[in-house]
């Protein structure tokens, strides 16, 4: 099942983790809290310049965040969670999910949240649905829909969440994208990189790009591997998820700009986890390949260079180092980037200092990819 190879690990030891990390991030906030005591107000600490010295601090068990002297609503946009039911109408086990607490959204998510500095998820669910027939894919997200409501009601402070939608059925999808953001209050829609081997710049998609462009909301594009490279991603080093997800990312980011979709949805917002897998690595290849090999042109006529389309587009920050987060906003801008933990999926238990911590942002900057532009795309008040 894909659903298995997108996630990340689901041992005992992972949880032993995430506690250890939890302990950690407070202890160091809490030293940085009393260093920075006689400057607190309202139990907020406050950096010693405004320019330079992004700062956090705790109230209580929460990490806040502070940069140039404003307390920055942290945002992330790539936080995963399961719904059982709806999972085991799919004949699906939530234990073979990796991600220790993804079938739990309430006190144990806020608490790691709350170490790690996040304050709100979008929450989204990786799509495990895209072969089924369109009833059960109906009631599957149908329930996942409504639950994620239903979290979104409750914590209001703490989640949004972006619509499951049944894109094998695009005028299902475009009605559940629908329904999803006007009746429910969902933020967008969380899709797969393709759909049960159709790529998303398929003409039968386009009605489901074109209602997400009206209602001018976030497409969040999460790879599911690339299963027709099973047999070469075999072996040792979780190939299938390791290579196969970020080329997954970027096999669909390429269709949608060389097959003019982009072009035919400008207002189109999508957004993609893992920094957009390998295209913004490897960004220029795509403005050369068809002036060396014009024979491979089909025709169709784009309206900007390949890379020009990569900067119209969002992207998550997990990309682990400084240097590739220079690197990624270097390509693609720095107003393109926003916060991506892979939640509760232990891909990194520092997404904050990586964004504070990486050389070459202004204050500015950081406050823009730690919140400011995902509270514009998914409509938060700041
Ligand atoms: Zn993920």
């Amino acid at each position: 099942m894909s659903t298995r190879t997108a996630f990340d690990s689901s041992t005992a030891g992972v949880m032993a983790d995430i506690a250890f990390i939890e302990c950690e991030l407070l202890g160091a906030a809490r030293a940085r809290a009393r260093a920075k005591a006689p400057a607190a107000t309202r139990g907020k600490a406050r950096p010693k310049s405004g320019q330079s010295s992004p700062a956090t601090a705790m109230t209580g068990r929460r990490r806040e965040v502070v940069v140039g002297g404003r307390r920055v609503k942290t945002i992330d946009v790539h936080a995963h969670c399961v719904i059982p039911e709806a999972y085991a109408l799919l004949g699906l086990k939530v234990q073979d999910h990796r991600g220790p607490g993804i079938n739990e959204v309430g006190p144990r998510r806020i608490r790691e949240m709350d170490a790690q500095g996040i304050d709100m998820e979008a929450l989204s669910i990786n799509p495990a649905w895209y072969r089924a027939e369109r009833d059960l894919a109906t009631q599957v997200v149908k329930i996942q829909n409504e639950r994620l409501a239903e979290f979104c009601g409750k914590y209001p402070d703490r989640f949004v969440a972006f619509a499951s939608v049944a894109l094998q059925f695009p005028d299902l999808a475009v009605q559940q994208l629908e329904e999803g953001v006007k009746k429910l209050g969902l933020r967008g829609a969380a899709v797969g990189a393709s759909v049960a081997g159709d790529e998303f710049s398929d003409p039968k998609f386009h009605p489901f790009w074109a209602k997400a462009e009206q209602l001018g909301v976030l497409i969040f594009i999460h790879p599911q591997s690339t299963p027709d490279l099973a047999t070469r991603l075999k072996g040792n080093g979780w190939l299938a998820n390791t290579i196969g997800n970020p080329l997954d990312t970027t096999i669909a980011l390429s269709h949608l700009i060389f097959e003019g979709t982009l072009d035919r949805f400008p207002g189109l917002k999508i957004c993609s986890a893992h920094g957009g897998g390998y295209l913004p690595s490897y960004a220029a290849r795509s403005d050369n390949s068809l002036r060396v090999a014009p024979d491979m042109d089909t025709g169709i006529k784009l309206k900007k260079k390949p890379t020009e389309y990569l900067k119209t587009m969002y992207y998550d920050t997990l990309v682990f180092t400084s240097e590739a987060l220079r690197h990624l906003a270097a390509e693609v801008g720095v107003s393109q980037l926003v916060v991506g933990t892979d939640h509760p999926i232990p891909w990194q238990d520092k997404s904050i200092d990586h964004i504070l911590k990486a050389p070459g942002f202004s204050d500015a900057d950081r406050r823009a990819m730690l919140g400011e532009t995902a509270a514009k795309l998914l409509k938060i008040k700041r």
